[in-house]
């Protein structure tokens, strides 16, 4: 079932959803599985699950020099996608990624996306890999999110890029990132909305949006996308604010700003166990002004953690 069609069927009522990040690669997918069962009390229709691109690695080799080499570290994503279907009947989001991948190895994956019976892809950019600090396409690769956009699209339509035979439609129902702080390449907010708009008009049929503290960020990104014309529902992404460093290290990774209400909250406390009750009380409040506004879906990060989204939700819902 599409993200599209779970949101029109619940008429207005706000539904409950997470993402999910693979273990590190060798570790066992069981845990990921035990942490986030408490949360299908809640009843996420579509559980989102990350996409890793390789990292170069320095490694000492067998003539003792230094050699660079790519590892996933987290690979996975598509048998965690069947896995969790199978397990928790949801549906699974897995998310698609440009950097790393040439075109074609993109068309590869999305075909077994599709004869495993996943409708739904959140279609990303991908970051940066953290030794070059700046995003570069695999040669053959999208450099856009956009483009990939579109390369869905056109399998929506029956187009590959190459094909020996008659080829089938695809139905995916796409989505896309939206920023409500600015994405941290593009030059202005202007920019980044025209961005976003190109990645709607190309195809993308929901927005899930990066994390954020203060509301009137999300509010704001809302206002100005219905403004530009961008009428597709917006998800908002939510992470309860679990220890004292996530304070600059959220900062830091996702180019947010903390509202000084929270950040002077926090610095009375000392232990983390008090921070991650400030997180569940401030992300309670934060999901109760959503709901009032009328947000289609309250979209959680867990990072491998879910009892202080499980607390939220039981408060919320
Ligand atoms: P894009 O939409 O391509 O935008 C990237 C930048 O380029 C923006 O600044 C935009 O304004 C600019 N831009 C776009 N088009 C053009 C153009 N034609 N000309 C010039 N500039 C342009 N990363 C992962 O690696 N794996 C994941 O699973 C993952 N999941 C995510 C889930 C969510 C909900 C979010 C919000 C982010 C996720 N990310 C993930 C991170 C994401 O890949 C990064 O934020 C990345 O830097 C941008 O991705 P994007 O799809 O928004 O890129």
């Amino acid at each position: 079932t599409k993200v599209t069609e779970y949101i029109r069927r619940a008429e207005g009522k706000a539904l409950f959803s997470i993402e999910i990040i693979p273990p590190l690669k060798g570790q066992n997918i069981n845990e990921l599985f035990e942490s986030i069962e408490p949360l299908m009390e809640f009843k996420p229709p579509f559980v989102d699950v990350t996409y890793h691109r390789e990292e170069l690695i320095d490694r000492v080799g067998p003539n003792g020099l230094v050699e660079r080499i790519p590892i996933r570290k987290r690979p996975g994503t598509v048998g965690i996608c069947a896995r969790l279907m199978e397990r928790f009947h949801v549906d699974a989001v897995p998310h698609v990624i440009c950097g790393g991948f040439t075109k074609d190895e993109t068309e590869d994956v999305l075909i077994d996306l599709n004869y495993l019976g996943i409708d739904n892809v959140l279609v990303l950019r991908g970051d940066p890999e953290k030794s070059a600090g700046i995003f570069k396409a695999k040669l053959g690769g999208h450099t856009y999110a956009s483009e990939l956009v579109e390369q869905v699209s056109n399998m929506n339509k029956g187009i590959l890029l190459r094909a020996e035979t008659e080829t089938y439609p695809t139905d995916f129902c796409i989505g896309v990132a939206g920023y409500p702080e600015k994405h941290f390449d593009a030059v202005s907010f202007d920019t980044d909305y025209q961005h976003l708009r190109r990645k709607v008009e190309l195809g993308a049929n929901y927005i899930v949006t990066q994390m954020f503290f203060d509301n009137q960020k999300y509010f704001s990104f809302v206002e100005r996308c219905r403004a530009e014309g961008i009428t597709v529902p917006i998800i908002p992404g939510l992470k309860p604010l679990a220890t004292r460093r996530q304070l600059t290290v959220l900062a830091q990774i996702f180019h947010l700003e903390f509202p000084q209400d929270l950040v002077k909250e926090v610095e009375k406390h000392d232990s983390d166990k008090d921070v991650r009750q400030i997180g569940i009380e401030w992300g309670t409040q934060q999901c109760r002004e959503l709901l009032e506004y009328g947000v289609p879906v309250l979209h959680f990060y867990t990072m491998g953690k879910s009892d202080n989204v499980a607390q939220i939700a039981r408060a919320v819902f």
